[in-house]
């Protein structure tokens, strides 16, 4: 092609030493591309390939990957977000966050695939990418502002991701902002800041192409007609957002309530997707080029700002018993501002209201309450007093006051908004997922909540969850939005035809069948057209289970195994309110073990990884 493009896959990432100051380049080989697609695949194959195991993760030896994905920059539908990666200073184990914004393709376009950022600076510094490469820029006079204030000053630079006073103070679950989009989870912008790195930005000007665009055109207008006509991305998503999951999942005994004692939170209307679209809605936003425009502007307080996703509404609204939305809308903004993860956020004040409450903790937090929660944001941010401790997180918390059996958390993330013992298959994919009590990991809820399986037992879960973690990490490496997932699978002629009834038959007691018939065919033949060579089903779904047991792999080598592989007390002993079942954890795990081909104690076996040629050493 001529001047100024760039094919869908460069196949080279820059390396940035922030101790050194050097600037070079890595290739990524055809066989890599092929079997770890780009995204998040890819990011993790780079970690392994460069960081040395047992590390701090906020020494100057963590690496921190940013890649794009083959789909950023053309027409595919969703695909203009982008992954960040790298150890996790809260959990101390391998982690990941996809994010939307406008930065993964304004990377792309200046023809670099992704960055690998290494070292320390001595002071506060950003880099700066474009077409002719990168640079280290000096930025002391930028350190201490929050996320929105620097973009907003440097904006003409580019499109920014960064971090605020959070990140900079070293806060485990400090957030990275990309325009008003967050890679919230995990504290990478802790390892941003434990690197002097107060942003990074990209301004790119090659367009992209498909290496076959005419089967790339073909693959993508179908794809985007089943996006537009599936009800989930074409209808309930544009309308209320992820907030529509509140009255959902409010009413199916699934959403937090109480610190995840109780299962049903009263005034939920209050918070819920309906409400805020008649109270409070402004406009549709969301990540560039994606038809479905899920975020939105809210007015709250006579100010227009980001309205608080689902999981924020949950965590730090039925999970603390609060239920005036103008309240949470306001600490939404000021968690966005300070750069810190509403997910971790919430669960961490809900924590120390109950340790309050039993005696076990001093705070002033009470359920129910909002006072005090505006200062205690501000306190976790820059780690004043209480707020420093409660910087570390749940975990760290309970190892120093007791309560581990209310702590609401999974290898040291804490959980997200769905409770596991209305939705058992979500459990076994907290318990398994890599990064700890990740819902993104496989999002396992949206079929257990009055659709295909059942919300409690095991049947079918162990299938489900394997197949839908593998397909997960299959589109966050090709950077399609994981909402993707519902027209892509279910907009096809096997879901469309076959009357409910039937389909929860064959998923609940032929899930086997069920998972090796999905038609994932739109995810395939949107790759085919940008690689310009055929990329099989097949080659997707394996390139998913690939980066699932890479970063399982690397996991194990960090110590984690089998015990590790569970959840909270409360969760597993405590029987709900609604006297369901207690989920039957162990019996999901023996089966999902067997599933993965992985050992007794969760480790991948050496078969295992020969089968997807992961080196063993
Ligand atoms: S559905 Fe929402 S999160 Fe996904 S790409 Fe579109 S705007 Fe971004």
């Amino acid at each position: 092609m001529k001047d100024n493009t760039i094919s869908a896959v460069s196949n080279k990432v820059l390396d940035v030493d922030l101790t050194t100051g050097n600037i070079g380049e890595i290739e990524i080989s055809d066989e890599d591309r092929r079997r770890y697609i780009g995204g998040k695949g890819l990011a993790i194959k780079l970690l392994f390939d460069h960081i040395k195991p047992k590390i701090d993760p906020l020494s100057e030896e963590n690496i921190i990957v940013m890649m794009s994905g083959p789909t950023s920059g053309t027409a595919a539908p969703a695909g203009g977000r982008f992954v960040v990666c790298g150890k996790s200073p809260l959990t101390g184990i391998f982690a990941s966050s996809i994010v939307g914004g406008s930065f993964g393709l304004s990377l792309k376009r200046t023809g670099f695939d992704g960055i690998l950022i290494r070292g320390k600076a001595k002071a506060p510094v950003t880099i700066v990418v474009n077409d002719k490469g990168a640079k280290i820029e000096d930025a002391k006079k930028f350190w201490g502002m929050d996320t929105y204030e620097f973009q907003e000053k440097r904006k003409k630079d580019g499109d920014w991701v960064t971090i605020g006073p959070a990140g900079e103070n070293l806060v485990n679950f400090a957030a990275i902002a990309s325009g008003n989009r967050f890679a919230g989870r995990c504290g990478l912008g802790a390892v941003f800041g434990s690197k002097n790195l107060k942003g990074v930005v990209a301004k790119g000007t090659k367009k992209v192409w498909a290496k076959n665009p005419e089967a790339f055109k073909k693959a993508v207008n179908i794809a985007r007609k089943k996006v537009k006509s599936h009800y989930m991305t074409g209808e309930n998503l544009p309308e209320l957002g992820t907030p529509g999951n509140v009255m959902v999942y409010g009413s199916n005994g699934i959403m937090p309530v109480r610190n995840f004692s109780k299962t049903n939170f009263e005034e939920k209307e209050k918070i819920s997707g309906e409400y805020i679209k008649d109270n409070h809605f402004v406009k549709n936003h969301g990540c560039v080029g994606c038809p479905i425009q899920c975020g939105r502007m809210g007015k709250y307080g006579g100010k227009e700002i980001v309205s608080p996703e689902y999981e924020t509404l949950a965590l730090m609204g039925s999970n603390l018993m609060i239920d005036n939305v103008e309240d949470i809308a306001r600490w939404n903004d000021l968690l966005n501002r300070l750069g810190l993860d509403t997910i971790t956020t919430g669960s961490v004040i809900g924590f120390v209201m109950e340790m309050t409450e039993k005696g076990l903790m001093k705070s002033g937090l009470t359920f129910g309450h909002s006072e005090g929660i505006d200062q205690i944001i501000e306190d976790i941010a820059y780690r004043r007093e209480l707020g420093d401790e409660m910087a570390d997180g749940v975990k760290a918390l309970s190892d120093k006051y007791g309560g581990g059996e209310i702590a609401i958390q999974v290898k040291g993330l804490e959980m997200a908004a769905y409770d596991p013992r209305g939705c058992t298959g979500q459990g076994l994919g907290f318990a398994t997922a890599n990064r700890g009590a990740c819902h993104l990991s496989g999002s396992t809820h949206a079929i257990e909540v009055g659709s295909y399986l059942e919300q409690h037992g095991v049947k079918g879960k162990a299938e489900f969850v394997k197949f839908l973690q593998d397909l997960t990490d299959a589109v966050n490496s090709s950077i399609f939005c994981i909402q993707t997932e519902f027209p892509f699978l279910e907009e096809n002629f096997a879901y469309k035809n076959t009357p409910l009834p039937i389909m929860q038959l064959v998923m609940r007691y032929l899930p086997g069948i069920a998972t090796a018939t999905t038609d994932l065919s739109d995810y395939a033949n949107i790759l085919s057209g940008l690689f310009g060579e055929k990329f099989t089903t097949k080659d997707f779904v394996q390139a998913g289970e690939r980066t699932f047991n890479l970063e399982r792999l690397m996991n194990c080598r960090e110590g984690i195994s089998k015990d590790d592989d569970t959840l909270p007390d409360r969760l597993l002993k405590e029987v709900r309110e609604d006297g369901w079942p207690k989920i039957e954890l162990e019996k999901m795990l023996v089966k999902y073990y067997k599933l993965r081909g992985w050992s007794d104690e969760g480790w991948p076996t050496l078969k295992t990884l020969k089968k997807l040629a992961i080196p063993a050493d």
